[in-house]
């Protein structure tokens, strides 16, 4: 009996090619879908559905439910791939190319409360191009939009707007979901809500988004975009404090760890003008820990004057380095699109496609003193592998119905270490080494207590699963066994395993 059922999991994939699907399944040159940004993890699938409407995704995975628990077939949707640790792979499973899935065209709905209707497969950069067109915009953004709205909203989606809209997971109105049943479901805030709750920051658990309705703003034209720079954490902190609270405050506030850097000022020159040109060549960067703080503050051309004013009154009440006022003037899409210009150079450098051992902490606010004072005093040497971020966000923006996980204060700060590894290192750029800078880091925020909570959170045992959802690991897991009893689906999260009978 064992070996029948064996066989049937075995040849299980081979009763794909029989389904009636719109789009169709490839089982071969899939390597795509065993890839993903992080680059350490590739496992094959057995096969990838290449959707073109929402019934194939549900008929597919009616089609494994069925199946039932005789096989070990699991499913994973991938949106842009662009995960760390293999979170959008499945192993000897099947892949949903999410990107393929076109569906209905975008709709943007405009009146009091605007919105736009997507297919969960497409790119924010291209809902931004297609929002635009209506002078409308999504109000929380990541810093980089070559990713899906399913994948993003699968996390939360976090850049310096969440200060103030929170995060993308707190700007959606309804999602479309194909559960571990196969059953479609609209859920909302009235509609199947613990459903909806569930599946933002869900970690692609509890069913596929396919479709959502994301909140929009009207969009400025242009932003002014500003740096300065401290030597000292705490001062830096202390204004990124204060700027969130502060009326008129910036529309983007983040922050960057900059360490052993040479010829900083001089690089920046080439896209922002100093304030005051003749002190800041004076400015030396070279060995000196130094704190960025990065703002932006958008605008369109007949408002530019109360901008500068408003914008000068903000700058008047911080305490930065005086010869490190930067500042410069982009459309709203370059200022958005930023990572992909940065992209383009790495690429053409060869350092896009190399292994990120990434590393992304949300810590309260009553920590990051001591969190500074040993990670970037001690533990870290130097960012010229990639930059790290840090900026404080405030919890009452996100909604403590879904899935995502924070740190218990009121206020909680972003740091994300994002290097990459060189394939031939020296001592301090190699993947191994980077990993146990990570492991460092992590080893010292148990070791001090510091209620640190990991955002595309990492872990390869259960039992660490239960740590990170803390009081919510109940309702996560009774989610799970309402939505996806099988344990069907995102099998690369490594949270749940699918049960195999051996009956
Ligand atoms: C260069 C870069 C910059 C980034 N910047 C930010 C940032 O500023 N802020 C931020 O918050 N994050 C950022 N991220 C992280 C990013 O938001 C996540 O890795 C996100 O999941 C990637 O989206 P994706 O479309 O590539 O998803 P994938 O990697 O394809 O999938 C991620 C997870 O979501 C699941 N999933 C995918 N689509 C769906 C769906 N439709 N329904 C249900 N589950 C689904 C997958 O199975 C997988 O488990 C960045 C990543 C990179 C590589």
């Amino acid at each position: 009996m064992v070996l029948k059922l064996r066989l049937c999991s075995s040849t299980a994939p081979s009763s794909f090619k029989a389904l009636q699907v719109d789009g169709h399944f490839s089982f071969f040159q899939n390597e795509f879908a065993a890839r993903d940004f992080g680059n350490q993890f590739h496992f094959l699938p057995s096969a990838v559905l290449h959707p073109k409407s929402v019934s194939d995704i549900a008929t597919t995975i009616r089609h494994v439910w069925q199946i039932g628990p005789g096989s070990e077939l699991t499913v994973a949707a991938r949106g842009h791939g662009h995960s760390l640790q293999g979170q959008a792979q499945a192993p000897q499973g099947i892949v949903i190319n999410m990107e393929s899935l076109k569906g209905q065209e975008m709709q943007v709905h405009m009146g009091l409360y605007p919105y736009v209707d997507v297919s969960a497969g497409k790119l924010w950069i291209d809902i931004l191009q297609e929002c635009l067109k209506f002078g409308l915009a999504p109000k929380s953004w990541t810093d980089y939009l070559h990713l899906t709205v399913g994948g993003t909203l699968s996390n939360a989606g976090i850049s310096g707007q969440a200060f103030r809209h929170g995060p993308q997971i707190s700007n959606v109105n309804q999602l479309e979901v194909v559960t571990g049943k196969g059953e479609v479901v609209i859920c909302s805030e009235e509609q199947n809500a613990d459903l909806f709750h569930g599946v933002l920051g869900g970690l692609g658990q509890f069913g596929i988004i396919t479709r959502a309705q994301i909140s929009l703003e009207p969009a400025p034209k242009m932003v002014k975009w500003i740096r300065v720079l401290y030597s000292d954490f705490d001062t830096f902190a202390k204004d990124q404090e204060h700027l969130i609270y502060v009326e008129n405050t910036f529309d983007y506030i983040e922050g960057l760890v900059i360490m052993n850097k040479t010829g900083l000022i001089h690089n920046w020159r080439s896209s922002f003008n100093p304030q005051d040109p003749v002190k800041a060549s004076r400015f030396v960067s070279d060995g000196r820990t130094l704190f960025c703080l990065e703002l932006a503050k958008n605008f369109n051309p007949e408002n530019a004057e109360k901008t500068d004013q408003e914008t000068e009154t903000l700058l008047s009440q911080l305490d930065y380095i005086p010869s490190t006022l930067f500042v410069s003037q982009v459309s709203y899409v370059e200022f958005l699109d930023r990572v992909h210009s940065a992209e383009q150079k790495l690429r053409s450098r060869g350092l896009w496609d190399l292994p990120h051992p990434w590393l992304n902490l949300l810590v309260p606010k009553s920590k990051m003193h001591n969190f500074a004072q040993v990670v970037f005093g001690n533990i870290l040497r130097d960012t010229s592998n990639g930059p790290v971020l840090v900026y404080p966000m405030n919890k009452s923006r996100w909604d403590n119905r879904t899935s995502v996980v924070l740190p218990e204060e009121d206020i909680f700060y972003m740091v994300a270490f994002l290097p990459h590894a060189i394939p031939s290192p020296t001592e301090n750029d190699g993947l191994q080494y980077l990993l146990s800078l990570n492991n460092r880091i992590l080893d010292f925020c148990k070791m001090a207590n510091l209620g640190v909570k990991q955002y595309l959170p990492f872990y390869t045992t259960q039992q660490e699963w239960r740590e990170h959802f803390g009081s919510q690991w109940e309702d996560f897991a009774r989610r799970k066994s309402a939505y996806d009893p099988l344990a069907i689906l995102a099998p690369g999260q490594r949270i749940f395993r699918k049960a195999i009978s051996t009956l």
